[in-house]
């Protein structure tokens, strides 16, 4: 298939998805994760029409995105890979949403670059759902008050939380547990589901799922 077909699909399955559990499309947005593709392959997504996309890396994104918000100013492009506090400057400069906020120290730069450039950037505070020691993210137990934190203490808006499931197990569980924080958080954006597992995460409310490879094809390191 090409990416045509392929996008296709995959926008398909998210429409029936939202038939199946009774969800309105407008509810669930699209991230199309474009790591590892090139500009010649995101342009083809943006001539189709598509206008939001995942990043996990900030150097490689400075070197595709500048350019094609150029030519396509409304696109939003969406930080999902960890951040340090020295790319935070880099970071509000070219992304529109944050998703990967999980420490104290990256959430005050961000805050204090979000001030000091005057950009409207969207955050989302990462939760390590599965408690894996080698992954970004939040405890679950220390969520709703870091959210809180953020958004009281430092005016950081935090409009949701997004989770990355161990690859190994059931997700389901997983997205069950990101759903309950956000209602405790009081917060209503839910970034979760990837290629494997995104019709799946509609059923448990995701508000936008990050879909790489189903859309692009397997990656290449
Ligand atoms: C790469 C990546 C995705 C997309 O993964 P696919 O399985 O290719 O859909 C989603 N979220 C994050 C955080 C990623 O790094």
């Amino acid at each position: 298939m090409d990416l045509a077909a392929k996008y296709k699909s995959v926008t398909e399955k998210i429409n029936n998805a939202c038939l199946q559990s009774d969800r309105a499309r407008g509810g669930v947005e699209l991230v199309a994760v474009s790591k590892t593709q090139t500009a010649e392959t995101i342009s083809e997504l943006l001539a189709l029409g598509h206008r939001v996309f995942g990043e996990n890396r900030i150097q490689e994104s400075q070197s595709k995105w500048p350019s094609l918000k150029e030519q396509y100013p409304d696109t939003e492009l969406r930080l999902i890979g960890p951040l340090q506090s020295n790319k935070a400057a880099d970071a509000v400069t070219l992304f529109d949403v944050i998703e990967t906020i999980d420490r104290e120290k990256i959430a005050k730069a961000v805050a204090s670059e979000i001030s000091k450039q005057g950009r409207d950037v969207a955050s989302y505070v990462q939760v390590n759902t599965g408690m894996e020691d080698q992954k970004a993210g939040i405890a679950p137990d220390k969520a709703v008050e870091f959210v809180h934190f953020c958004q009281n203490d430092l005016a950081l808006p935090v409009i949701g939380l997004m989770c990355i499931p161990p690859f190994e197990e059931n997700p389901g569980p997983h997205f069950a547990l990101l759903r309950k924080l956000a209602r405790e958080a009081g917060v209503t954006e839910l970034s979760m589901g990837m290629s494997g597992d995104f019709e799946t995460a509609i059923g448990f409310g995701a508000t936008s799922v990050r879909v790489g490879s189903a859309i692009f094809g397997a990656r290449v390191y």
